[in-house]
């Protein structure tokens, strides 16, 4: 939804013509530190440290790494991308200490018809029930925080699991939780009703919009930006 809104043309690539794209060396990063950390909630509190962290590095790339041979080609140079993997975790735990708290899910999958015609799904980093009964939902962010201003946009990603959850489970979540570890910086927010209401419109309405285009095979380039970024830059028809 995401990239339909960005670009069609560039949806079309990905979902449609689903057009293969190298790796890249940023998203694999993430990866990596999204699987510790979600390793790390496995362990019993006391063991969730800084150094326990550290240790998981190591085996949880050599498993990235069995999964996809080709990703050795991108790291030149080990000592460097472990650092940076080491000052991800080093701003994490700047920001929560997690031997304090239970988190009760990690790639909790959400999904749910919308429509007819429209199946949403989606995988939610972390998902803690407080032992009130209160639901915090959580993403990790292995860049940096948004300009101020641009928050909202950030968070409607976190407000489409929120929408999910409560129409699943019937329970509003409490807060939403965006965690930067790029720039050590949290980005919070308190869902209410009528935002989520709000957020389902936005998602109808742009299902309908790509059901559209697939039914007229229409998907008009959206030249911006993003355009330096695509991979698909050199077949676009905006650009040759
Ligand atoms: S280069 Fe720009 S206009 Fe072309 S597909 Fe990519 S994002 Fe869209």
């Amino acid at each position: 939804m995401n990239d339909f809104t960005n670009c069609p043309q560039l949806y079309k690539y990905r979902a449609v013509d689903l057009l293969p794209e190298p790796p890249s060396i940023d998203a694999e990063r993430g990866k990596l530190i999204h699987s510790v950390l979600e390793d790390l909630f496995e362990l019993p509190a006391g063991s969730r440290t800084f150094e326990s962290a550290l240790e998981l590095l190591p085996t949880k790339w050599r498993e990235q790494l069995e999964g996809k041979p080709e990703l050795a080609a991108l790291v030149l140079d080990d000592k460097e991308w472990f650092d940076r993997a080491q000052a991800l975790l080093t701003n994490y735990f700047s920001l929560e200490r997690p031997s304090t708290f239970e988190s009760t899910y990690r790639e909790l999958h959400l999904e749910r018809d919308i429509s007819e015609e429209i199946y949403l799904h989606g995988y939610v980093d972390r998902l803690d029930v407080a032992p009130t009964g209160e639901v915090r939902i959580v993403d990790y962010k292995t860049g940096k925080s948004p300009k101020p201003g641009w928050e909202e946009k950030a968070l409607f990603q976190l407000r489409v699991y929120a929408l999910l959850y409560w129409q699943n489970e019937g329970v509003l979540p409490k807060l939403l939780q965006l965690i930067y570890l790029g720039d050590s910086r949290v980005v919070k927010s308190e869902p209410t009703e009528a935002q989520l209401k709000s957020t389902e419109k936005i998602l109808r309405n742009i299902g309908d919009e790509i059901l559209t285009a697939l039914e007229t095979n229409h998907f008009p380039t959206k030249k911006s930006r993003l355009c330096d970024w695509c991979f698909f830059k050199a077949i676009c028809p905006a650009h040759n």
